[in-house]
């Protein structure tokens, strides 16, 4: 197979516009005779549901949540990016383009990257319409803070919620369209497959998750906007509910899973404090705006922070990356974190953090100066670990956080399999082998607004002469059958360990081995382990309760069923790229001071997996990246 990835002719700066200008478009009488199904409410699925149905197709909205205003973007809370150079700091389009492709470790197509930047400046606007509360400065100005990788200020932010009001912002959108009619809307439903007609995207099988129903749904559109899959490690930011079934599923059918291997560890987690966790709670990446982070400079320390003098401190991050310092981009602030801890200068009870500390910046700007910037988070810190901030560091650590890897798609979003697009975090086009902070709801919600209300009416252009899909189709019913069965399978199995369990287990086998850092033996070594693992839970979990209920465990089962088979790509994936960029840290390829080891003649693609079947190994279909406007340099933070 050859990837056309319909990279459009052109200037790099011209490219969306001649697109633009060249998409088919459907007649507004026409587009009532077309259906098109968006699974996800996050910022990308409510956004492209919202302004599909204000287009006037007919769509029906699904998510696993009660209130689609519950989708995991409500979760984000340090700001979005947008090149609008309020601050006159020598901001601009093509200075987020260069940042982007450059903290992304020039693993992204550049045409995909200067799309999101140019959109970013429509994408605060149409917020700023909508009610979001952005932060302003004393003058009514919009406020700006910096995330990592980058020198100027370009991130909005709305306090530590700006996900939540984001999503406020395209909830009223959705719901409006809801109330016209446009949209029909489908909570507590959950996508368990794809259905694909003479190789077109034709509809979803899903579970009603409060009545166990199984139900089929046409369109001439399917649309993925379904989050990422960084739950697979069990401890991360993401919450529990967060998986990769919908686009695992459709891979399965036909799409492309690119890069699966390229997930972004946060720095400023909290850490682990226990056995019982099933989350760990993130600390904004603003804080680094004013926070340095230190450990101490003697291993096994057990003094409080403190008491520790300043010349027995290593700033490490200030010491190693002067020019970025606490600023330089997770993937690298992520390892160096990993570095010293594994070195034996972790702090806290299990020594499995650093400090984030910030009394330099309230000595400098005062409490209440900080309190406005970050009080909320300081309050959230307060009320988890009972220490306050203000009088002393916080202790953070890595955390698994955000897919950059996901459905492949094409310059229109759209997956190998026609009439199949992804948007959001379920694809893996604009971030590269590592997203910069705020990136990604500008991502999400840029590809729901702005791009894919053009490319999607380009695809069903030629869709206005093909009636009504039918659910009567073979490949429904074979579909329906397959997943019956598969529930009846989970229940069937009456083993004695919990889906839960499974999961724990992959995920530190998977942070374990194809984590933070990743080698040759280790991979091999999780690939079979992962394997005996899939074969034990088809023996041994324990899925309590009814088929036709709702039923918490039979959910988790399937979503970890389908963990065990994305996290074999995973490492399939980590083990044939023998290089490292970004997230993707090969301990065999480094420079000799720890810095990733780029290898640019061999490993200049994008990775595309095909399923071969249950027992087959994936396909590797690679994507040459080409780059003409800026040509892959070392990355270099120092
Ligand atoms: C704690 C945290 C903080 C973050 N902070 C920031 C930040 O400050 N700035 C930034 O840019 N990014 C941030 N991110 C990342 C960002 O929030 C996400 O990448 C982005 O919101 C993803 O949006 P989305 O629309 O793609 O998916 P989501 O918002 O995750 O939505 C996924 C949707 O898909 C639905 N769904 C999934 N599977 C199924 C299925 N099988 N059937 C039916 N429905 C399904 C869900 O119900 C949900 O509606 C943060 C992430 C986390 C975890």
């Amino acid at each position: 197979m050859i990837l056309d990835s319909k990279i459009p002719k052109g200037p790099l700066e011209q490219k969306w516009d001649n697109y633009k200008k060249k998409a088919k478009l459907v007649n507004p009488a026409n587009r009532k005779k077309l259906d098109v199904i968006v699974v996800g409410t996050g910022l990308a699925g409510s956004s492209i549901a919202a302004s599909l149905g204000e287009m006037g197709y007919n769509v029906k909205s699904f998510c696993f949540q009660d209130s689609p205003r519950r989708a995991h973007s409500v979760a984000a809370q340090g700001g979005v990016n947008a090149a609008k150079n309020y601050k006159n700091d020598g901001d601009s389009v093509y200075r987020m383009f260069a940042d982007t492709l450059k903290g992304g470790d020039f693993r992204a197509r550049e045409a995909n990257v200067y799309r999101m930047a140019e959109c970013s400046l429509h994408l605060i606007d149409q917020a700023v319409a909508q009610g979001v509360p952005f932060g302003r400065e004393y003058g009514g100005y919009l406020n700006n803070r910096s995330f990592g990788g980058v020198q100027v200020s370009r991130t909005f932010y709305a306090r530590g919620q700006t996900g939540q009001q984001l999503l406020l912002g395209a909830y009223q959108a959705l719901m409006r369209q809801v109330g016209k009619g446009t949209v029909q809307l489908f909570s507590r439903h959950e996508m368990l497959d794809l259905v694909v007609v003479d190789g077109k995207a034709r509809g979803i099988i899903v579970r009603n998750l409060d009545t166990g129903e199984i139900e089929r749904h046409a369109a001439h559109a399917v649309v993925l906007a379904t989050g990422g899959y960084g739950k697979i490690y069990y401890l991360s930011t993401l919450a529990m509910g967060c998986n990769g079934s919908a686009i695992w599923r459709a891979h399965k059918k036909g799409a492309l899973m690119a890069s699966p291997s390229w997930i972004q560890v946060h720095p400023t987690s909290l850490p682990q404090s226990g056995d019982y966790q099933s989350k760990l709670t993130l600390m904004s990446e603003s804080l680094r705006n004013d926070g340095r982070i230190w450990v101490p400079l003697k291993q096994d320390e057990n003094r409080p922070p403190n008491d520790i003098p300043e010349n027995e401190r290593d700033y490490y991050l200030e010491r190693r990356y002067p020019a970025f310092g606490n600023l330089a981009p997770r993937d690298i602030s992520s390892r160096a974190a990993k570095e010293r801890i594994d070195a034996g200068f972790g702090i806290g009870p299990l020594k499995n953090a650093v400090y984030l500390d910030f009394s330099k910046a309230i000595k400098e700007q005062g409490k209440d100066k900080i309190s406005e910037k970050y009080g909320n988070l300081f309050d959230m810190y307060l009320k988890i670990t009972g220490y306050d901030a203000y009088k002393e560091p916080m202790m953070i650590s890595p955390s698994a956080h955000f897919s950059m890897g996901g459905l492949w798609v094409d310059y229109e979003l759209m997956t190998t399999v026609p009439g199949l697009f992804a948007l959001g975090e379920a694809n893996f086009a604009d971030h590269g082998a590592n997203r910069l902070g705020a990136n990604s709801l500008l991502q999400a919600s840029v590809d729901g607004y702005f791009i894919a209300p053009y490319t999607i009416a380009n695809y069903l252009a030629d869709e206005i002469h093909t009636g009504k899909i039918s659910t009567d189709a073979p490949e429904f019913e074979q579909a329906e059958n397959a997943v019956k069965d598969q529930i009846k399978d989970l229940i069937n199995i009456k083993g004695t360990k919990t889906a839960d369990h499974f999961h724990k287990t992959l995920g530190k086998l998977l942070y374990d081995y194809c984590g933070l850092a990743r080698n040759e033996q280790g991979l091999k070594y999780a690939i079979q382990e992962i394997r005996k693992l899939k074969q034990e839970f088809y023996r041994e979990v324990k899925v309590s309760g009814q088929e036709n209920t709702m039923n918490t465990e039979l959910e988790k089962a399937g979503r970890v069923a389908d963990y065990f088979e994305i996290g074999e790509l995973m490492c399939y994936d980590a083990l044939t790229r023998n290089e490292s960029c970004g997230a993707h840290f090969r301990e065999e390829f480094q420079t000799p001071d720890g810095e990733a080891l780029r290898n640019d003649t061999e490993y200049q693609f994008i990775s595309a997996w095909a399923w071969t079947g249950e027992n087959g190994e994936p396909e590797l279909i690679r994507e040459p990246l080409i780059f003409e406007e800026i040509q892959p340099t070392v990355r270099s933070y120092k």
